[in-house]
């Protein structure tokens, strides 16, 4: 199959979370399996191009946002050797610091024309290089105007003519909505689109729901979100789920076990395997060190690495820090984003500078170091569609410690002391006390060195990886070339 990602992130070029880890490793799988895959992304200043060696190809293209002209040009590197990336090279949209918006975490006041632009752009993009795509893979609501493209402005273009789409859901709390009036006719589509089964969603454009109503199939991250958004967790698109609810897929992300390797991290002090994780204690006196903790091997050492957003439990770990921390536990926590939760934790750092570090930047060598040092890793999302996060630190042998949601129910399940089964803390009520006693219970467990080792080989023992996911996602684009042959014979027929 002729496979094309379309995405705002990917690793290692640009990324913000989970989004890019997925968009920047499934190709490597699928192109094992055989298949021409090729990845789009917008080229932000960021993107280092002497590092990468990108090189510029020869076209001179542009398309409209409104009645504005944007030029772009398109730059290639290869991916792992053998997989075409290509940037969309833009500077009045993708010339700036952020990816979104900027560090005070708010979203740019032009991101609706800047996706506009992308998606168009890809699409053209794709003509230019003559690669033909079975599917094109759109994730999250950046790329949602593609697949509404193709089915109405380029519905006639034959160039698309046996091209499917798949639309990928990350995270459905982020929709892309703006007022109607003004997107539609600065996207391009015509108001006869604009009704409750197509473009419309509560009075608003909202570029999810374009993706929702017209890819030819729909994917989540989990089995559990899939089940999840198409019920209270929808965010106001369960409606639209349910009515394609055949369509919905929930296929598990896994992790670049070959990136995420403790064996051969050379961001941590000390490399360790599952047999034989003796160094571990290595990495944790180097954390605390950094830190700035008492260094000792026996204190609890609790991390945490992840967006500054409400929605990966911050409230819940505001309330318990000044309960837990009388105890021999340290606690650091690695984010960047929102701004109230980034003070917050400042404030708290503040009280407790022995046992809480705080760390408000992106550093990936950092996030190795916490989840190579840490104990345990703290995950209580109140809603997670897969996380990759807990999967990171169970392959370095730290205990989550989550909430049971989404993609975290089916990741973590619950130590029994019963049947030394499981691989982590796992509580079920939103709540402060929860998340306390779940903390208490890792804490009294980790005192008992035969339950803890136990416990880490359970966590070693779990293999989240590409390889299994990337069988499902054959199977589906499958389907959704079914649909697209399907669709282009009745379309003919009548
Ligand atoms: P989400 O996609 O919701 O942000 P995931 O758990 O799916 O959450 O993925 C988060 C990814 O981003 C992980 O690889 C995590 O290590 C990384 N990450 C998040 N915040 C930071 C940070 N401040 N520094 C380094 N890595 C981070």
């Amino acid at each position: 199959m002729n496979i094309l990602m379309v995405a705002a992130e990917c690793v290692p070029f640009v990324k913000t979370g989970g989004l890019a880890d997925v968009v920047g490793t499934l190709p490597k799988y699928l192109k094992k399996k055989g298949h021409d895959v090729r990845i789009i992304i917008p080229k932000y200043r960021t993107i280092d191009g002497a590092k990468f060696g990108l090189e510029s190809l020869p076209y001179k293209l542009s398309v409209f946002v409104g009645k504005e002209q944007e030029n772009f040009r398109i730059k290639t590197c290869m991916l792992d050797g053998d997989i075409p990336v290509y940037f969309i090279e833009n500077l009045r949209y993708f010339n700036r610091l952020g990816v979104y918006g900027d560090d005070s975490g708010i979203g740019y006041g032009d991101n609706r024309e800047r996706f506009i632009f992308f998606s168009k752009a890809a699409i053209e993009a794709t003509k230019a290089l003559l690669f033909r795509p079975d599917i094109i893979h759109c994730h999250d609501w950046h790329t949602g105007l593609i697949p509404a493209y193709l089915k109405t402005v380029n519905l006639n273009d034959g160039f698309f003519w046996n091209t499917s789409t798949v639309y990928t859901i990350h995270n459905i709390a982020f929709q892309g909505s703006f007022d109607a009036a003004s997107t539609l006719p600065m996207a391009g589509f015509s108001w006869e689109d604009y009704k409750s089964d197509k473009l419309e969603f509560y009075n608003t454009f909202n570029y999810m729901k374009a993706g929702l109503a017209y890819t030819d199939i729909i994917s989540t991250v989990s089995p559990t979100y899939a089940k999840e958004i198409q019920g209270p967790a929808g965010k106001g698109m369960e409606v639209v789920l349910q009515t394609r609810k055949n369509d919905v897929f929930g296929i598990l992300n896994g992790i670049d076990y070959s990136y995420w390797n403790p064996e051969t991290d050379k961001n941590i002090v000390a490399n360790f395997s599952a047999q034989d994780y003796s160094n571990k204690k290595l990495c944790k006196t180097a954390l605390q060190e950094y830190c700035g903790f008492k260094q000792d091997e026996n204190t609890f050492v609790i991390g945490s690495v992840g967006r500054f957003d409400m929605q990966k439990g911050f409230d819940l770990i505001m309330d318990v820090i000044s309960k837990v921390v009388n105890q021999n536990i340290q606690i650091v926590i690695l984010g960047s984003g929102d701004r109230y939760i980034k003070d917050t934790m400042l404030y708290l750092k503040s009280l407790y500078p022995d046992k809480l570090a705080v760390f408000t930047e992106y550093n990936e060598p950092l996030a190795h170091q916490i989840y190579a040092g840490a104990d345990a890793f703290l995950m209580p999302s109140k809603f997670e569609p897969c996380g990759l996060s807990q999967i990171i630190a169970l392959a370095y042998g730290t205990i989550p410690i989550v909430n049971k949601t989404g993609g975290l129910s089916d990741t973590i399940q619950d130590f029994s002391t019963n049947t030394l089964k499981g691989n982590g803390f796992v509580f079920d009520f939103y709540k402060g006390e929860q998340l306390e006693f779940a903390i208490w219970r890792a804490y009294d467990i980790y005192k008992n060195s035969f339950l803890w080792n136990r416990l880490i080989s359970n966590a070693f023992a779990c293999h989240y990886s590409w390889s299994q996911s990337v069988d499902e996602y054959e199977k589906m684009y499958k389907v959704a070339i079914d649909r697209k042959i399907a669709d282009n014979i009745y379309n003919k027929n009548i």
